[in-house]
């Protein structure tokens, strides 16, 4: 009897014993599930994950995060449009309109000289509001230089022009800019290094480029003074190139791609040391779409006049 007792209590211990291990097995499976629960929402939702980082990160870091993503937004956001774009193989060679501009402002009569090289505000912007209209998007030079290599063309985009403005005039930054910002578009000027650094006061200073360039324009080389390639010697010309260029990567911390020949005066040779010294694409004067058949350093430009209408430039860029 005693024996069978204390067997049952034995037995009753092992009962309990179990239970117990039971529920606390029970208990660490429950924390595990709510604590990889706890994960899983966090990946899931970033929303969750940056308020938890926001609450838990110092004060000071996430200062930092927010003025240097603010510092960069427009790159980013610039950038974030090229990665989104979808590049599609197109079976005929493209050619793209690289449009040729210089000064846009309204004409001084003391400066009829220069007329053809002026065109007005208001003329500028029925271009762009007719680019825009017909469905054109604005290329950067990156984007100008993966068209004509790979002879692709942005998904659904397969209007695309790239503006380029040449002399690094002051009325690039006051006239054009705000106009290419209240449309959306994207253009390239062309900086004469040296009026630059002189501070020439019909020039852009190099803070209007860079605030420019962080809102989406770029800048490229149109030599340091402007001089006739096609009468100068190799080594002006290698002088030329090669100083406005490291002006230029220097100053905007970039690498330059593209030379504008001044005046559209080059020779073979000018082509050879452009090659040379890194540039991947040259701008001529001569009239035309640009083709990768004429070469990447001589490529055609469509030149707008004070009297290009709207209609006269969809015209005339279209394929
Ligand atoms: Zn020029």
């Amino acid at each position: 009897m005693s024996a069978k007792h204390t067997g049952n209590r034995l037995a009753r211990r092992k009962a309990q014993k179990r239970t117990y291990r039971l529920i606390l097995v029970n208990v660490l499976l429950l924390i595990a599930l709510v604590i990889s629960g706890f994960y899983l929402i966090k990946q899931w939702s970033p929303s969750t994950s940056k308020n938890t980082l926001a609450s838990s990160s110092p004060v000071n870091q996430s200062q930092t995060a927010t003025t240097s993503s603010s510092q960069t937004s427009d790159s980013k956001n610039q950038t974030k449009e090229e990665e989104k774009i979808k590049w599609v193989k197109q079976d005929n060679p493209v050619k793209i309109p690289i449009l040729m501009y210089h000064a846009i402002h309204e004409m001084d009569p003391s400066e009829a000289a220069n007329a053809g090289l002026i065109v007005s505000p208001q003329t500028f912007e029925s271009h762009l509001k007719a680019l825009k209209e017909a469905g054109y998007y604005t290329l950067t030079p990156a984007e100008a230089y993966k068209v004509l290599t790979e002879n692709v063309l942005p998904e659904n985009k397969s209007k695309v022009v790239w503006l380029t403005f040449d002399d690094s005039l002051a009325d690039f930054y006051s006239q054009a800019f705000p106009l290419l910002e209240k449309y959306q578009m994207r253009a390239t000027n062309n900086v004469i290094t040296g009026f630059v650094e002189n501070g020439r006061a019909d020039m852009l200073t190099l803070d209007q480029i860079k605030e420019m360039k962080e809102k989406g324009m770029s800048f490229e080389d149109h030599t340091v003074n402007h001089p006739d390639l096609s009468a100068s010697s190799e080594e002006s010309q290698t002088s030329e190139l090669q100083v406005s260029k490291q002006y230029l990567d220097s100053n905007l911390s970039q690498t330059t791609t593209t030379v504008a020949y001044p005046s559209g005066r080059y020779t073979d040779t000018t082509l050879q040391i452009a090659q040379n010294l890194g540039y991947k694409m040259g701008l001529t004067t001569n009239n035309g779409l640009a083709s990768a058949a004429d070469g990447l350093l001589s490529l055609n430009r469509v030149r707008v006049n004070p009297t290009t209408t709207a209609q006269d430039l969809l015209n005339e860029i279209s394929n």
